[in-house]
């Protein structure tokens, strides 16, 4: 059997130094850090998960949270809320300018960027390592994989600039697959 001891604390700590992180950053900004989170996760999801619903399952928050934290960075100028122009009863969540500026400039930290591009080709292997821990994990939980829409089984390429979901049965944009989806289905 594996000695996991050893990787745990490693994960431990990594994951506590980014929690007080972000929590700086938060301060400098007035916001908390699931304010942090929410930003962040807006800046990198697909318009499938822009909303409300998928920021309280992404974040593992009550709906609750998700509400007040919405209101506040509303408030603050860093989202708006956009209807649906097919559903108008769904919300879309938008990062004004200012919202895409924070993002950019919170998360990651600034020592995490450092940490990552300083591993420089070792990065890949981490990567790979770390999905398959997190693929395991999911699977533990049976929570959503919210992966990268290139890596879904729906995400089938037409041409070097389109490709087509076979979920949504949207044509999109070769960049959509570079971003977060709620509707995300591992490939087996
Ligand atoms: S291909 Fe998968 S991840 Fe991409 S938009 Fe469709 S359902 Fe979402």
């Amino acid at each position: 059997m594996n000695n996991i001891e050893p990787i745990y604390d490693i994960l431990e700590r990594i994951t506590t130094l980014y929690r007080n992180e972000v929590r700086l950053i938060g301060i400098e900004h007035g916001l908390h850090p699931v304010h942090l989170e929410v930003i962040y996760f807006l800046s990198r999801c697909n318009k499938y998960s822009d909303t409300p619903a998928a920021v309280t399952e992404f974040l593992g928050i009550t709906k609750g949270t998700t509400s007040q934290s919405i209101s506040l960075l509303e408030t603050k100028g860093y989202i708006y809320k956009k209807k649906d122009p097919i559903d108008r009863r769904v919300s879309h969540l938008v990062l004004t300018p200012q919202g895409q500026a924070i993002a950019k400039k919170a998360i990651p930290p600034q020592s995490f960027k450092q940490g990552l591009e300083s591993l420089g080709d070792e990065s890949a292997q981490l990567k790979t390592q770390l999905e398959a821990l997190l693929k395991n994990i999911q699977y533990s939980n049976e929570s959503a994989s919210f992966g990268l829409c290139k890596t879904c089984k729906f995400h089938t390429p037409m041409s070097d600039e389109h490709f087509y979901c076979a979920l949504t049965k949207e044509t999109l944009v070769k960049d959509f697959g570079e971003l977060i989806c709620r509707e995300h289905t591992e490939s087996k």
